[in-house]
């Protein structure tokens, strides 16, 4: 049964009202200033009187059963199926957007499936989904919702993944990836000049996600760049964020180099070259870092899992399909290293396919 489409009223959190009358948002770090009726940046969260709301709560742009490698997550209950979904809008407003027909969409336009976190849970679990992912949008901007489908998915046994530009206030930050299992969080690029000019945001609270990722959590989290030619594919470039990376996050964080290709506003861009994205894996790979991956391209190489210590390869992967498995539970088959991350035994068995799916059909 697919809901009518209203918008939802649900309480929003994180403000507060100024001395001026406006209200500020402060989930993100754009702190938009609201007078009544008025909405945020990312569209979804609107001045209601007195108060902020969610006008997305409990509304889906879709659902679908995806790899979990898709999101991506290399290390985290490899080979399993994850329940996406998203909202609309966006807290930026990157010109390269591979999906802005739903970070952009008005509310009415695409909202077109309702779902309460209990239903949520409890689609996951009959379709043998291991965990439920925010996707498509960013989870960041509709935190609430996705808080409480995280709480239901627990109560089920099901993990729960945010995929995520990291654009979120010290504020939220901590409740926000308190519920959540696992992250991958977009590193997209490594100079303010490039949010400033191409995602209207900032990179350094982006920095500063990764970093309480890293130092106060125990959240599994995998980072991702899409490489664009010309805009921060430079060496330069590279080396200077690849240094940061071993410093702050670790070797053993996964980095995952994908591939962009022309969408939204920035059709004359060509896309990535498969050289590039090998040079950018070389190069972090030489700053010590151990999980570098190559995404969007048929790269045996660069898709597999290898041992740090032994050179062997762990988990084969041609895009999201698994091939040969060298772990033992979280160690290598071979030499016995410790492998970061969040295995079991056996990887799961859902290969590439991706199955729409509408909840409470
Ligand atoms: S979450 Fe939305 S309303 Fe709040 S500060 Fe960010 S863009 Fe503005």
């Amino acid at each position: 049964m697919v809901a009518p489409l209203t918008h939802s009223d649900h309480p929003a959190r994180w403000w507060t009202t100024m001395p001026d009358g406006r209200i500020k948002c402060r989930l993100c770090p754009r702190f938009c200033k609201l007078n009544d009726g008025q909405r945020g940046f990312c569209f979804v969260r609107q001045r209601d009187g007195d108060r902020i709301i969610l006008t997305t709560y409990g509304r889906s742009s879709g659902f679908c059963v995806d790899p979990i490698e898709k999101k991506p997550l290399n290390h985290f209950l490899p080979g399993t199926a994850v329940l996406s979904f998203g909202t609309a809008g966006c807290n930026l407003g990157c010109r390269f957007c591979q999906n802005w027909d739903i970070s952009k969409a008005h509310v009415w336009d695409r909202i077109a499936d309702a779902a309460s976190p209990e239903q949520i849970a409890q689609a996951a679990q009959r379709l043998g989904c291991r965990s439920v992912a925010f996707t498509y949008n960013d989870p960041v901007i509709f935190a609430e919702y996705a808080i409480d489908v995280a709480e239901a998915c627990h109560a089920l046994g099901i993990r729960a993944v945010a995929v995520t530009a990291g654009y979120i206030t010290a504020d939220a930050r901590a409740e926000f990836y308190h519920h959540m299992d696992a992250a991958n969080v977009d590193l997209k690029a490594f100079t303010e000049k490039f949010y400033h000019r191409l995602c209207f945001a900032q990179l350094a609270p982006v920095l500063e996600t990764l970093v309480y990722l890293r130092r106060e959590t125990n959240v599994w989290f995998e980072v991702t760049t899409l490489l664009i030619p010309g805009e921060n594919d430079s060496d330069a470039e590279l080396n200077r964020a690849a240094e940061w990376f071993a410093e702050n996050l670790g070797p053993d964080v996964p980095w995952h180099f994908s591939a962009f290709h022309p969408d939204f506003k920035m059709l004359d861009t060509p896309p990535t070259p498969p050289a590039t994205l090998a040079r950018a894996r070389q190069i972090a790979r030489a700053k010590g870092l151990h999980h570098v991956y190559t995404g969007n391209v048929h790269d045996r190489e660069g898709g597999s899992t290898w041992c740090p210590d032994c050179g062997r390869r762990l988990i084969e992967r041609d895009w999201y399909v698994l091939g040969e498995w060298n772990l033992a539970g979280c160690r290598c088959a071979f030499c016995g290293r410790e492998i970061a991350g969040r295995f079991e035994e056996k990887p799961g068995a859902w290969g590439a396919r991706r199955m729409p799916v509408r909840l409470g059909v």
